[in-house]
């Protein structure tokens, strides 16, 4: 099946039911096992079915079986948020005492979850510049069992140099973890270019309404291999004993051992699941998934193309300009050099930024991307305003910062309000 049959097919048999075209809800908490055998079975993964939705549920088992089809991967687990699936993919792989290497220039939310919090579970990060990843290698050693970035990064619109990343973990068989959300599926396919584990913000594109929190972790096809016999898994090849002694490494190959642990380990534990009925809205979102993608990036084309020649603009971050940064990134790891629906550009100081946000009319002064509508923020002082000044002075988001999450609506409209904004 191709990809936009995927978005709108894979996982669901409208005869495996009454026939409803859509996705049902199963607005369930538990299932019946119908016996005490069966029940047992399911347990001790003899026999494949729910228990009980914390864990699975059929709403959920469709999405994550399109998602897992749509990248081409062997599993995908569903989270509450895109917060939860960044822990979730970082704690089922390190532990206390470990470390992980994380880009400088990622989503603010993940950079306090990576860098703070996660510290205060014993794993720590060390941070690379994703641009070059020239000092990747030299940041590696033993007790290191990720590497962490994002494939076109929240607010910067930078895509890091992903083959020398992916070239640097193979060699020292160190599981790369990727948040594709401002990419999505449709323009940059991560298992293709070597990565391990992708995550995602559902929340964003995939939703794409703006109406439903979400996360969703994917796994590799080749990730059992990664972690089997690997010293650095050792968790995965020795008996689990918060699961009578289960070794993951050792279940049949169809078992993917990455998303089943999240799910029987940490899902079990902690317990942020997705609720079916934001399934069912992120479902709806994956059908239109492609064609909002395409519409997204050609407004951000025009609307960047528009800034780059106004006096008042000083730079512009968007791959799809011929002059950028990272225009050669864009036409090497992105579908058809579409540079995603996000633009930043810099005006020079926080007033002006502060003023030009305030003028706009279409564009709502809103802190979220991937919405149909067209959003303004000020990352300074909002998305990435947890960060000291240094640390956003390393990764490029100064006070006169505006980003962009441009919408699907008609472009010229969009034009008109940035520019008699800029009027100001
Ligand atoms: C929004 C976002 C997240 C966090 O996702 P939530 O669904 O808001 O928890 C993570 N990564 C990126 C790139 C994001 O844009």
């Amino acid at each position: 099946m191709k990809q936009d049959t995927i978005l709108t097919h894979f996982g669901y048999d409208t005869k495996s039911g009454v026939g409803a075209m859509a996705v049902p809800i199963y607005g369930t908490t538990a299932f019946d096992f119908g016996s005490a055998t069966t029940a047992a079975n399911r347990f001790a993964l003899a026999e494949l079915g729910p228990i009980y939705s914390r864990l699975t549920n059929p709403t959920l088992d469709v999405l994550e079986a399109r998602f897992a089809e749509l990248e081409g991967g062997a599993a995908a687990i569903t989270t509450a948020s895109g917060q939860a699936a960044i822990f979730f993919a970082v704690a089922n792989l390190a532990e206390a005492g470990d470390n992980i290497i994380v880009a400088k220039k990622i989503y603010g939310g993940a950079t306090t979850l990576l860098t703070h919090t996660i510290k205060r579970f014993g794993i720590k990060a060390k941070l690379f510049d994703s641009d070059n990843a020239d000092e990747l290698e030299n940041l590696i050693d033993e007790k290191t069992k990720a590497i962490f970035f994002e494939s076109l990064s929240n607010p910067q619109i930078a895509i890091p140099n992903i083959e020398k990343i992916v070239q640097v973990a193979k060699k020292h068989r160190v599981a790369t973890i990727v948040d594709n959300t401002v990419a999505t599926p449709i323009l940059f396919s991560p298992f293709k270019h070597g990565i391990d584990i992708s995550v995602y913000s559902a929340t964003k594109y995939i939703g794409g309404q703006g109406n439903t929190m979400g996360g969703i972790i994917v796994s590799s096809k080749g990730l059992n291999t990664l972690l089997k016999n690997n010293p650095r898994y050792a968790h995965f090849n020795e008996p689990d004993e918060s699961y009578h002694g289960l070794v993951y490494a050792s279940l049949p190959e169809f078992f993917d051992i990455n998303t089943l642990r999240i799910r029987l380990a940490l899902m079990r534990d902690i317990g942020a699941t997705l609720s079916p009925n934001s399934a069912f809205l992120l479902i709806q979102g994956l059908e239109t998934l492609s064609l909002r993608v395409q519409k997204h990036c050609q407004n951000a084309q025009k609307i960047a193309e528009f800034l780059s020649t106004h006096k008042r603009v000083k730079s512009v971050n968007y791959p799809g300009l011929k002059g950028d940064k990272f225009y050669q990134n864009a036409q090497k790891y992105l579908k058809d050099g579409l540079s995603s629906g996000l633009i930043s550009f810099d005006v020079g100081d926080k007033e002006l930024a502060t003023n030009i946000i305030n003028k706009t009319k279409l564009f709502k002064i809103v802190v979220n991307i991937g919405d149909s509508k067209s959003l303004i923020t000020h990352p300074a002082s909002t998305t990435h305003s947890q960060l000291s000044e240094a640390e956003l002075n390393t990764i490029g988001i100064g006070g006169g910062v505006i980003r962009l999450s441009v919408g699907i609506e008609d472009v010229s409209d969009l034009i008109d309000d940035l520019a008699q904004a800029l009027e100001a």
